[in-house]
């Protein structure tokens, strides 16, 4: 559910997601993407709700400020030498090296990532580099897919999942039961990568995000809101490419 908040001459709109584990009445997030988040129990009612939003709306602003500060500060990516990417939650310096004779190349050397490429060029950096991460994301969740796959009783067999590369998610469940996960979250720590695929492997039995399926998830993944909400946080740095 989609919701409006009017506040002086602005107005923010937010999602509300339910949460049956939430033991105060609402919980708001304003996340480093600008995305407004209100949690609320599953016996909330909506004058309940918009109460809640109404008294907290100077906060709100004020958080989004905080968030329009810092985005002012964050640099598009140039994919250029020096530069810090992310792979399995650590910080790489990129390293680009010009070259006709060698072949073009990604490897991961002496902390760094090092791109062999005939133009120095952003874009073509870029596409060198993500192609890289997709390769690299396919090898390490399905090692990892298995890994979690096999601590749920539950499953027979891994699941087969595809890459695809999202703008703001990190993975779904379509109904059939395929698992779609983004490539770019090979960036993340590899605590939150689990997280996200256990999320998904939830939605093969429970589709969608009811008190039963948060019941299902708590079971599998104890301490998955400690985690959520760290990669909630690294989102925007993780998703910027
Ligand atoms: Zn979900």
């Amino acid at each position: 559910m989609t919701g409006a908040l009017h506040y002086g001459d602005e107005t923010f709109l937010y999602d509300v997601t339910i949460n049956p584990f939430l033991c105060k009445k609402v919980r708001i997030h304003v996340h480093p993407n600008s995305h407004i988040e209100v949690e609320v129990p599953e016996e909330c009612s909506l004058a309940e709700l918009n109460q809640a939003i109404r008294k907290r709306a100077r906060w709100i602003a004020k958080q989004l400020e905080a968030v329009r500060q810092v985005r002012a500060h964050t640099l598009p990516r140039e994919y250029v030498s020096g530069e810090t990417h992310f792979y399995i939650g650590r910080r790489f310096q990129l390293c680009v090296t010009e070259s006709k004779e060698m072949p073009s190349n990604v490897k991961l050397h002496a902390g760094r990532i090092e791109v062999i490429t005939r133009s120095t060029d952003p874009a073509s950096v870029r596409r060198r580099l993500n192609d890289w991460y997709k390769a690299k994301s396919a090898d390490y969740f399905q090692r990892r897919l298995e890994l979690v796959t096999g601590n749920i009783s539950w499953l027979e067999r891994t699941p087969p999942f595809k890459l695809v590369p999202m703008k703001k998610q990190w993975g779904s469940c379509s109904p059939s039961g395929v698992i779609h996960l983004n490539p770019w979250l090979i960036r993340a720590p590899v605590d939150c990568i689990d997280y996200v695929i256990t999320h998904e492997l939830c939605h093969l039995r429970e589709h969608n995000h009811s008190k039963k399926y948060y019941e299902l998830l708590q079971r599998h993944h104890p301490n998955w809101q400690h985690v959520k909400a760290k990669i909630d946080g690294m989102a925007e740095l993780l998703l910027a490419a």
